[in-house]
């Protein structure tokens, strides 16, 4: 910062000491050749600039409309569009110093545009920002110091994609390496301009190399990556509403995304946003456990798309360009979207290529018939008789929801089918009787069609969905409870599609705000290490809530990834009922993660998660495995004993 001041100061003394000098001052005294010069190449470097653009806006604009977008409400719009773009408070904020490097130049851009108004007005004899002036005088020096900080930036962002070049930034474009090139020689000629002797040949040289780098620059913009320039701000105030909300279809005839003609301009707009950072690779499941799906190449092969057809056309959109195969790897975990700087949303656009693959029946895969015959015979995604949960309910006495109590307790298929679903369930029943919350079940439950949902089969999600709304409305439920994230977002998000507007929460939820009446252990306490479930974090953003919980009786600590960095289990997105993974095990993946903490717990608030957890476990827990419980088990383990309840 004390090179950054000096530099400052220098600019400034040398500004009044040398008015003249032509960078500052301008090109007053241009010859007509020299300006036809100018002109030719600013003519020439705007129309290939417009050319690109306009061919770019013509492919956005003719795609076919948002049918859910809304502009409405503009607050949170405006807040995110300071945050993110004007204070680049997400990129600083999840890579700290790639993301100040990338802050700065976009600052440093900013402030630049002045000077470089001002400096092709100069040929033309209409400079409007004097050094004599006290304006002229301060901002010249002002920009001299983002002149510093953006070269110094931009060379350590060239060493970092150059020479360093983490693997998620995958293949490295020349063309990066063009544009690197030019912002420095910008930067630097501003500054050496700044020093050369008034009407020196070295002057004259510098003022020229800025103007040709500048012309050079211009029309790389929308030819390349950097087109983010100009449409990132416009993409980030103009994203969906809510974090991976799938759109509703339009229509009997809205099959999803499944030809260009589905395309829509909102994905088309962030398609072309692509800065091709790969932060979405870099955190994505799929793509580090050596899978065929890597986001980035998901969105880039949409843009690839729409260069090759345009807007509206036939050509299906899974083939060539975007890999059926990559696209039903996905989890669903929504890392990807979180991370992205550009506001690019890839869950609507994966859930939506897989609708389009599902709902016209071109997906073959044998798992996910059986699923969705599950679904449709059994009600369930696991292929129980519905008879099983009856007795489930029966042998456990769990009351029956009859809206005298607070809560109805949604079991989902794991708390109704699986016997560790089943355990975390008997374990809540006991701490809410503990606490006082009255609660009741439903006779009758049907899954909440969050696999197919996410699968993109419409059919079978409004089916269950649709029989579930009535079950509750004849029940008159109110405030509904579950131990899975996954039941919370599906009937509290998905179902608003059916009609539906249920209050629903997690039971992390409901404990955090009951907490004084749970135990609370004060004397030798063990460690659980925390795995925040995605549907709950980044989904929900719910991360204080599960830890306050098993903070009561345990010291809670973190993975390497956790809250909104959170390393998926491997289940989610339909992932749980699909075949044998390829490449490593997402789910062996996360245990060694929670495993090489040395807890001697693992804390979960998800019933999928703890089924990946416990598969993985006989692999990577060693020979004293950490146990593996529920946040609810974690609290009835610490209650006075009372009669043994089983499933
Ligand atoms: S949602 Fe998760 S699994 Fe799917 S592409 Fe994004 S990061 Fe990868
Ligand atoms: S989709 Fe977003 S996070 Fe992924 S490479 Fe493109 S800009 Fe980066």
């Amino acid at each position: 910062m004390r090179f950054l001041f000096l530099s400052f100061l220098r600019a400034s003394a040398f500004n009044k000491q040398k008015q003249h000098a032509t960078f500052v001052s301008g090109m007053t005294d241009a010859s007509w050749v020299e300006r036809a010069a100018v002109a030719a190449l600013m003519a020439s470097s705007l129309a290939i600039t417009w050319r690109r653009v306009s061919a770019v806006v013509e492919t956005i604009r003719g795609s076919r409309q948002t049918p859910d977008f809304e502009i409405a409400p503009l607050g949170p719009r405006i807040r995110r569009f300071l945050w993110d773009v004007v204070l680049q408070g997400k990129v600083i904020r999840e890579r700290p110093l790639a993301g100040l490097a990338h802050a700065f130049v976009f600052w440093g851009f900013c402030a630049f545009a002045l000077v470089t108004v001002n400096h092709i007005a100069s040929a033309f004899g209409g400079r409007f920002l004097s050094p004599s002036g006290a304006f002229g005088h301060f901002y010249f020096g002002f920009v001299a110091v983002w002149a510093v900080l953006v070269a110094v930036s931009i060379a350590g962002l060239f060493v970092r994609r150059f020479l360093v070049r983490p693997k998620w930034l995958g293949k490295v474009s020349p063309e990066s390496g063009v544009i690197a090139g030019l912002i420095f020689v910008l930067m630097v000629t501003y500054l050496s301009g700044l020093w050369f002797a008034e009407g020196s040949v070295s002057e004259r040289l510098s003022w020229w190399l800025h103007t040709l780098a500048l012309f050079a620059f211009l029309p790389l913009i929308p030819h390349t990556k950097h087109l983010h320039l100009a449409l990132s701000p416009v993409t980030v105030f103009l994203k969906r509403a809510g974090f991976s909300r799938i759109p509703p279809l339009s229509g009997d005839e809205d099959f999803g995304l499944d030809t260009g003609k589905d395309v829509t301009r909102i994905d088309a707009l962030q398609a072309f946003s692509c800065v091709e950072c790969g932060r979405c690779s870099e955190h994505c499941p799929a793509y580090n456990t050596g899978k065929t799906l890597n986001p980035k190449e998901i969105i880039l092969g949409l843009r690839d798309y729409l260069k090759q057809h345009g807007p509206g056309a036939e050509a299906p959109l899974v083939g060539a360009h975007i890999s059926e195969e990559a696209l039903f790897q996905c989890t669903t975990c929504g890392a990807c979207e979180f991370q992205c700087p550009v506001g690019i949303q890839h869950l609507p656009m994966i859930v939506g290529l897989r609708r389009g693959a599902v709902n016209t029946g071109k997906w073959e895969d044998d798992f996910g018939t059986k699923l969705f015959l599950n679904l449709e015979r059994n009600g369930n995604a696991l292929g129980f008789a519905p008879s099983d949960r009856q007795k489930f309910i029966e042998k456990a006495a769990l009351p029956i929801y009859d809206a005298t109590q607070e809560y109805c307790l949604w079991l989902g298929c794991m708390g109704s089918y699986d016997p560790q679903g089943r355990e975390i369930v008997l374990a809540l029943a006991r701490v809410l009787r503990h606490a006082g919350v009255t609660f009741g079940v439903l006779r009758k439950e049907k899954c909440t069609g969050d696999p197919a949902r996410r699968l993109g089969n419409d059919l079978a999600v409004a089916n269950v969905a649709e029989a579930n709304i009535e079950t509750l409305r004849a029940a008159g439920v109110g405030k509904m409870v579950s131990i899975c994230p996954h039941c919370v977002r599906t009937i509290g998000e998905d179902w608003r599609e059916y009609g539906a507007a249920f209050q629903i929460e997690h039971h992390s939820e409901l404990l955090a705000r009951i907490g004084e009446r749970l135990p609370q252990s004060t004397g030798a306490r063990e460690n659980v290490v925390f795995h925040d479930p995605c549907y709950l974090g980044r989904y929900r953003n719910i991360y204080d809530e599960p830890r306050a919980v098993a903070g009561r009786t345990a010291d809670v600590v973190n993975p390497g990834r956790s809250r909104e960095r959170s390393f998926c289990c491997g289940a989610g997105g339909g992932q749980m009922f699909l075949g044998e993974e390829k490449g490593k095990r997402v789910n062996l993946e996360r245990v060694e993660e929670l495993v090489a903490t040395g807890a001697q717990t693992i804390g979960t608030a998800c019933p999928f998660c703890q089924t990946m957890f416990r598969d993985a476990l006989g692999a990577a827990g060693g020979a004293a495995p950490p146990k593996l419980l529920d946040i609810a088990q974690l609290m009835a383990a610490a209650l006075p004993e009372e009669p043994a309840q089983t499933a």
